[in-house]
């Protein structure tokens, strides 16, 4: 049977308007631009209705690795529909979700055995966050349950929900927020273009982790875990940490006998060149929260890894009440587990990760380009994660005023140019597939080049 065609587009545009509400987007502003109506996706590009053709620069929005329309994926997906779409894991099991849990505990960090499954990435970390609280609650020692609180980072991003926004909360989105959030303790996040400490890479002997010792020895009978995104934070711009930071953090929560829960929703699967960014330091977190790429972008799906130790801590006789009392409806659907599971055949049998070392020196060398672009203040790079930080003055750093919305005006630029961009502030951030080829590497970092020449030319 035919496909019923799509309204026009003109009629699409009139409809969205009237219709719907976009996530994260001032409804005024976007009501006066000319959307992009993507009506497929195919390899890198996505397909507008009016036939024009853009690279996907951000892997709509950081999940897709390898491209559109993957013919494995798609198999996997439509063979699965074939059998059953959901059923429910309260209470009962299936094999797709028994088998992905046993792949992830095999390609996971040594130590973590145990998944739960959910939604999206702000449920992973709320999972995380829900089982070290309850875990300590649930200890022996009744010192113990006085850790109810976290620690973090400034300016940290763990999702939108509220017990994930008390965790990170950007403050130009989340401030409103404030009275319905619990408080945590932060430390200033390793922000090395704009060291919280004033320091310069030469000066640094990353004392930002004495930050957080310094907290923990003042707080450790009342935190539960540390959560933070290792090696970079995604949302908060791109920010690159020093080499060893992540170890240090791991160190410092087995001395003062803390959790360390690891947010990998956008560092997971491959982004910065190894499958988790905490293999960069051989790091092992007591909580892995993943989600975004697990799918390849396709599902959303979700999963919390954790130790025997955490499980151990919630066994007991129903009476004792110790269970997990969290699970969403779609937690863990046949669907989204089939296509995590090809998705993993497709790293293996592809080998995904070791193709990425010469992409990642690809757009190494491609962004080498932009540095003699006035407004180009930094350039931050984790594998094929990047955020080019845009100021109005090179030499003093300074900011553009946030209303101006350069970050925005580039990447509107960028479409004229085939690409298609989202900024974080003023910060340009490029996140393609992993499959991407390094020719058109190459056309995102020119096409970047182009449009912040051109915003800049314009003033
Ligand atoms: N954690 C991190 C590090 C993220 O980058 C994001 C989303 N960008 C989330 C959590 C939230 O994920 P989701 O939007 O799927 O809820």
């Amino acid at each position: 049977m035919k496909a019923a065609a799509a309204p026009p587009r003109a009629l699409l545009q009139a409809w969205d308007r009237k219709y719907l509400w976009h996530p994260f987007t001032q409804m005024q502003d976007y009501c006066a631009e000319r959307p992009v109506i993507v009506t497929r996706g195919r390899g890198h590009y996505l397909y507008d209705a009016d036939g024009s053709r853009y690279l996907d620069g951000v892997s709509s929005l950081w999940c897709n690795l390898f491209g559109h329309r993957k013919v494995a994926i798609d198999q996997a997906i439509r063979r699965q529909l074939a059998r059953i779409a959901h059923s429910t894991l309260l209470g009962v099991t299936h094999a797709p979700a028994i088998e992905l849990a046993r792949r992830l505990t095999e390609i996971a960090p040594s130590g973590l055995a145990k998944v739960f499954y959910s939604d999206d990435g702000s449920t992973a970390v709320e999972v995380a966050m829900k089982m070290a609280f309850q875990y300590w609650q649930q200890a022996e020692r009744r010192r113990y349950r006085a850790r109810t609180s976290f620690l973090t980072f400034t300016n940290a991003y763990h999702g939108d929900t509220i017990g994930s926004v008390s965790l990170g909360g950007i403050p130009l989105f989340h401030g409103l927020y404030r009275p319905l959030l619990f408080t945590t303790h932060r430390a200033p996040a390793p922000y090395c273009y704009r060291c919280p400490l004033n320091l310069s890479p030469e000066s640094c002997q990353m004392d930002c982790v004495g930050e957080v010792e310094s907290i923990l020895r003042r707080r450790q009978r009342e935190i539960a875990a540390l959560v933070m995104e290792p090696l970079v934070m995604g949302a908060a711009g791109m920010l690159v940490q020093p080499a060893g930071f992540v170890k240090r953090m791991r160190e410092l929560c087995d001395r003062y006998g803390i959790f360390l829960i690891l947010d990998e929703v956008a560092t997971g699967f491959g982004r910065t060149g190894r499958m988790f960014a905490c293999e960069h330091d051989d790091v092992r977190p007591d909580f892995l929260c993943l989600a975004k790429g697990l799918t390849a972008g396709y599902l959303p799906m979700a999963v919390t890894l954790t130790t025997d130790r955490v499980y151990g801590g919630f066994l007991g006789r129903f009476g004792e009440l110790k269970q997990f009392f969290h699970g969403h409806t779609y937690t863990g659907n046949q669907l989204g587990a089939s296509a995590a599971l090809a998705t993993l055949k497709v790293f293996e049998e592809e080998r995904v990760l070791r193709k990425l070392t010469a992409k990642i020196a690809s757009m190494r060398n491609a962004l080498g380009s932009l540095n003699d672009i006035a407004w180009v203040g930094d350039i931050r790079q984790a594998g094929l994660m990047v955020g080019i930080e845009l100021v109005r003055r090179k030499t003093s750093r300074k900011a553009f005023p946030w209303k101006a919305r350069v970050g925005h005006r580039v990447c509107l630029e960028a479409r004229r140019h085939g690409v298609l961009i989202r900024p974080l502030g003023d910060t340009i951030v490029l996140l393609p597939p992993l499959s991407i080829t390094r020719a058109q590497i190459h056309d995102l970092v020119a096409a970047v080049s182009a449009s912040v020449r051109a915003v800049a030319k314009g003033g």
